[in-house]
């Protein structure tokens, strides 16, 4: 049975930036749970940063591949450039998901790391454009296909139909 990575803040663990979680209450999720096929992981933790710690933004006008292709840098909101631990924790995640054979994670939507439709903007000021967070690009880059946690029902739709 196909294992599923998963944002760690979406399965109840307490690592956003606030120190709280995110917790989904979707079922498929406890399903999953109960059969053993969920990975649960935080890039961010992964990549070394604390919790709490400070929100972070994929620098103004920049994306994730920008930030990949070391054009762009991701700052936290008193200006401090953590773009080395968003990539450790890009890196991480990717070698977790390849170890566990995962073809699908479900990710936090708006995160620079996790956010796999919109990310926020760079200005701190709530506003978000289209966009993926920078784990979310490596792992599509490596084949791994991202939802979003709005998107459970539908991927839970395509797994029931293998
Ligand atoms: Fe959740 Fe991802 Fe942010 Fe970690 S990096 S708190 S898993 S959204």
């Amino acid at each position: 049975m196909d294992k599923i990575l998963i944002s760690a803040c979406l399965t109840g663990d307490p690592v956003r930036y606030d120190g709280g979680a995110k917790t989904s209450a979707n079922p498929h999720l406890a399903r999953w749970q109960a059969e053993g096929r969920l990975i649960p992981f935080c890039p961010e933790v992964a990549g070394g940063l604390h919790t709490p710690r400070l929100p972070a933004e994929i620098e103004v006008g920049t994306n994730a591949k920008q930030v990949l292709a070391g054009e762009a840098r991701i700052l936290d909101s008193a200006g401090g450039d953590v773009t080395r631990a968003f990539l450790d924790g890009a890196r991480a995640t990717l070698a977790l998901a390849q170890q566990h054979g995962c073809r699908q994670a479900v990710l936090t939507d708006g995160s620079p790391s996790c956010g796999t439709s919109y990310i926020y903007a760079g200005r701190f000021d709530g506003n978000h454009k289209a966009g993926t967070g920078v784990t979310a690009a490596v792992l599509q880059r490596h084949g791994i296909r991202v939802w979003s946690e709005v998107q459970i029902d539908e991927l839970a739709a395509l797994l029931d139909r293998k």
